[in-house]
């Protein structure tokens, strides 16, 4: 049985195992484009795309939603490490969007749960799996509009983002479709 003891020193016997290295400078930091996807463990995003570290910058939050502090992590992608795609990844049974969906809109769990609970507010009768889309397409919007250098570059064509949801039982992505960007302005 394992303890967190255990667990542990599995996890450090692993990384033993798989470390890479040591290098001759310190890798750069060129992610080809941004996530903002949920805390859920199903849903590592390098391992969904397929990608090795490097590739994503991942900014993972329960319910992936446009906290501050997630924007403000996208804001840096975006403006100091150049990135030109994001994607909100969320997924089926989403239990962030379950806590929403259930009316659990305060509490300890507010600062993740209240912009799905808006998202509830505005869809009544829909289902968790169809709140997990019509909060992506929010959080796009939010991103959208968001008046860092996400949302600026979003506005400018620099930026595209992109909404997708992991279906967790059939294993596949289905693009969430959101209201497109805008247009380049050249
Ligand atoms: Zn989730």
């Amino acid at each position: 049985m394992s303890t967190p003891d255990t667990t542990w020193n599995e996890l450090v016997d692993s990384h033993r195992m798989s470390v890479q290295g040591p290098n001759d400078a310190i890798p750069d930091h060129q992610p080809k484009a941004a996530v903002l996807g949920c805390a859920d463990a199903r849903v590592s995003p390098s391992i969904v795309f397929g990608q090795p570290a490097g590739a994503l910058f991942e900014v993972r939050i329960a319910g992936n939603t446009a906290s501050p502090t997630a924007l403000a992590s996208l804001d840096y992608a975006v403006g100091e490490l150049g990135v030109e795609l994001l994607i909100v990844l969320g997924h089926t049974g989403c239990g962030a969007v379950g806590a929403a969906a259930a009316g659990i809109c305060d509490g300890h769990l507010a600062p993740v749960v209240e912009p799905i609970c808006d998202v509830v507010r505005k869809n009544p009768g829909a289902s968790v799996d169809e709140l997990v889309t019509h909060s992506i397409n929010a959080t796009v919007n939010a991103l959208t509009q968001h008046a860092g250098p996400t949302g600026t570059a979003a506005r400018e064509g620099q930026l595209m983002i992109r909404g997708a949801v992991h279906d967790l039982l059939s294993g596949q992505l289905e693009p969430t479709d959101p209201q497109p960007n805008p247009e380049p302005a050249t």
